[in-house]
């Protein structure tokens, strides 16, 4: 049969109307018992498989469901449960795998991490003394059901053993093959039950080809899938890769599987280059990413069609399987619920129920010709057309701007050293100054008058006295305190990226457009869909109100152009960081403002910056000088005598300490909670000697930190650090902590900056 196939890798979890979060919120508040809670999650699975069949998707994936995280889920079928959480063998109970994901009174959660370059965290597996054994076989549970339920013959899909060592912790490089090797005969027990129910197609997920794998790495794959191969032969493994161009092409397509899955999408080009040089095995199906999974626009299907036509020179018809570039994990559920937005914004649009549409047609297209899917590339081509002619795309003054970007000065006046003096003597500060990273504790009475303003409950004017009363308590809370350096309390914000997505131009909020985040946690990125520009200033009111209360400097607070960025669904007609370049210059004026205004100091947060780094190393450079780039180009039009600090959470600072050093930021105030010293080493190797707070306490526990701790925590600092440079802060914002031990835990940090200073 020479069917072209559509396929799917993954689909969302969450459903239309997160029912999938409630059901399991309910179910930890204990509003909803165990059987009722899988009752109701059984439901949802099937109910997205039913789906997928409405569709027409003919390889249907099954297994990728999960009630966290299908890392934890691989992690538990193997019984690998961390020893703190007093496990002691079979199958690992509801009870069990949610503690592992959310701690317990005594044991800590495993840690998470974020999922490749995506925003998806998953739970990362303990392997210090794992003995693992298959405890069920769980992609062979999830196809019976599919099976039984909805009489269709599912794809199981399964975190492959290679990827899954590689994204655990707990062992040294050394140990890595001996690990993965331990896995083996468990992968292949799976695969053999598989076969002997007569699965025809699986889906091993090894994303981390698509890394800056090691040449050993590439080797251990050969030998890891010879074995699988031999425990199932009869059963048609596709190796899935996605998020970036293979590593190791030739080696990838010679491996003993049956098929490769490739993104075509997020290689930039490199995949198919590949497939065009070195051809394609006659034997092997070739699964095509051709509908971006990540983002949420409409396909080009004219253009997609094209790319499927060129891999049709190297792989007959019959071998082709047409799916997205990866698992819809990463998109909203459907575009079908947002019935507010603008209809030439909507049509533009693609969530993860009209990918699988787009998928269908493509695979239609290849199969019976172009001719047979003509109007709907006509129409895809149409709607594309109308969003990149609309004004939203076409502002002639951002245009102009991103064109003569030389035109904008992207260095401070005078270099640190020179600033620093200035800025020491008009602000007098203190030596170690203490401050604070921005928000405070948003109390339900905020979130409650928030709320009565967006619904017309509260005038303008109501809401704006609101929160000047509550600017103006913690102002008096600030000073009663003895901080050197103050904020205004971010009491006007839900969210850091919204709150300036809502008042620039370029952006929209959708309705229903959540993305699961981690767990039970969804968020709902703002669209980048259009030139992105300043039109009134954002926080001139709040801050300019707040440094009319004190004569302490009032620091002005922005979320800075690359958190933006990768916090949102960025527009793909236009590079990344032309729009990185139109947010800064937005950001810009809004700096122009504060200053105009006499604020005297400016912090631009930049959390995000670290986990946008690219999966391979060789576009780390560019995506650092272009994020160092976009910071500058919107901080630097500030006079010498203006502070600009900036923000980070905690990461792996390691690797882009140098980037840190190029923002050129006078203050750098960094959270350093989780990271057991390491972060003092990465600045201690690298001599920073700019201004700088290493958070002393940690901001989240609600417990009061004991004042001999953050005087160690401090000492320990400096250590290294030149006490001239260094800040007393807390590790982050404090907006989800109580008011008590907010104040509590504050009044012991300005204690110990105090005692700390007698020693100079
Ligand atoms: N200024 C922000 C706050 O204090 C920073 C938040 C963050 O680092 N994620 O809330
Ligand atoms: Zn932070």
């Amino acid at each position: 049969m020479s069917n072209v196939k559509s396929s799917n890798l993954g689909y969302p979890r969450i459903g239309e109307n997160r029912e999938w979060k409630k059901a399991l919120e309910q179910y930890w508040a204990e509003q909803i018992e165990k059987d009722e809670f899988l009752k109701q999650m059984e439901e949802i699975r099937l109910q997205h498989l039913q789906k997928q069949i409405d569709q027409g998707i003919d390889l249907i994936p099954v297994g990728d469901f999960s009630l966290y995280d299908q890392v934890l889920d691989t992690a538990v079928m193997f019984g690998l449960v961390p020893k703190r959480f007093e496990y002691s063998g079979g199958k690992v109970s509801l009870e069990t795998y949610f503690h592992i994901a959310r701690g317990t009174k005594g044991a800590v959660a495993s840690e998470m991490t974020k999922w490749f370059n995506t925003n998806y965290h998953y739970i990362v597996p303990e392997l210090d003394e794992a003995e693992p054994v298959l405890i069920e076989n769980r992609p062979l549970q999830f196809y019976k059901e599919a099976k039984q339920k909805l009489n269709i013959k599912g794809k199981p899909v399964i975190l492959g053993p290679i990827t899954f060592v590689s994204l655990a912790k707990g062992y040294n490089e050394s140990q890595f093959k001996e690990l993965v090797n331990q896995f083996v005969p468990l992968y292949a027990e799976i695969l053999r039950e598989l076969q002997n129910e007569g699965v025809e197609w699986v889906q091993i997920d090894e994303p981390i080809l698509s890394t800056s794998i090691s040449k050993e790495t590439m080797s251990l794959f050969y030998n890891v899938y010879e074995a699988l191969n031999e425990a199932a032969p009869h059963v048609k493994v596709i190796l899935q890769t996605y998020f970036e161009a293979i590593e190791f092409y030739e080696e990838t397509i010679s491996l003993p599987v049956h098929g490769i899955g490739f993104d075509f999408v997020h290689d930039q080009g490199k995949n198919l280059e590949a497939l065009k040089k070195h051809g394609y095995p006659k034997d092997k199906v070739l699964a095509a990413g051709i509908i971006d999974g990540r983002n949420i626009w409409r396909a080009d299907l004219e253009k997609q069609y094209s790319v499927l036509e060129e891999i049709e020179h190297f792989v007959s018809k019959g071998r082709i399987i047409v799916q997205p570039s990866s698992s819809l994990l990463h998109v909203p559920v459907t575009v079908k619920s947002e019935e507010k937005l603008d209809k030439i914004l909507s049509d533009a649009l693609s969530f993860a129920d009209e990918k699988l549409q787009e998928v269908v047609i493509l695979s239609k297209g290849i199969h019976d010709g172009k001719e047979a899917i003509q109007d709907d590339i006509l129409k895809s081509t149409k709607s594309i057309a109308l969003l990149n002619q609309s004004s939203f795309r076409n502002n002639k003054a951002v245009q102009e701007a991103s064109q003569h970007l030389d035109t904008y000065k992207a260095e401070r006046e005078a270099p640190f050293h020179v600033r620093q003096g200035i800025q020491e003597k008009s602000f007098q500060l203190p030596l170690l100054p203490t401050t604070t990273i921005g928000s405070f504790p948003q109390t339900q009475e905020v979130r409650k008058q928030r709320l009565k303003w967006r619904k017309g409950e509260l005038t303008n004017t109501e809401y704006k006295h609101f929160i000047q009363a509550e600017i103006k308590k913690w102002i008096e809370i600030q000073e009663e305190l003895g901080i050197d350096v103050l904020v205004h309390g971010e009491f006007e914000r839900t969210d850091m990226v919204e709150y300036f997505g809502e008042k620039l131009d370029g952006f929209v909020f959708t309705k229903f457009g959540w993305v699961q985040s981690y767990g039970s946690r969804c968020v709902k990125p703002p669209l980048i869909y259009g030139d992105v520009s300043f039109k009134d200033p954002m926080t001139v009111e709040e801050t300019v109100y707040a440094q009319s209360l004190t004569d302490k400097p009032v620091k002005g607070m922005l979320t800075g152009p690359i958190t933006i960025l990768n916090w949102s669904f960025v527009r793909d007609d236009i590079s990344r960081y032309g729009v990185a370049n139109q947010i800064a210059l937005a950001l810009r004026k809004e700096i122009e403002e504060l200053e105009k205004n006499g604020i005297r100091m400016i912090q631009v947060d930049e959390p995000a910056i670290r986990e946008g780094l690219p999966l391979k190393r060789e576009k780390w450079e560019n995506y650092l000088n272009a994020a160092v780039y976009a910071f500058k180009l919107s901080t630097s039009v500030v006079k010498n005598e203006t502070q600009i600090h900036t923000h980070m959470c905690y990461s792996d600072f390691e690797e882009i300490i140098d980037a840190i050093h190029d923002l050129d930021a006078d203050v750098i105030s960094i959270e350093t909670s989780r990271s057991h010293g390491e972060l003092i080493h990465a600045f201690e190797d690298n001599t920073y000697d700019k201004g700088i707070g290493l958070g002393v306490y940690d901001i989240h526990s609600p417990r009061v930190p004991k004042l001999e701790e953050l005087i160690t925590n401090i000492d320990r600092a400096l250590q290294v650090l030149d006490p001239k440079f260094f800040w007393i802060n807390p590790d982050c914002g404090l907006k989800t902590r109580g008011e008590e031990e907010t104040i509590a835990a504050l009044k012991v940090m300005v204690r110990a900056a105090e005692q700390s200073r007698e020693r100079f």
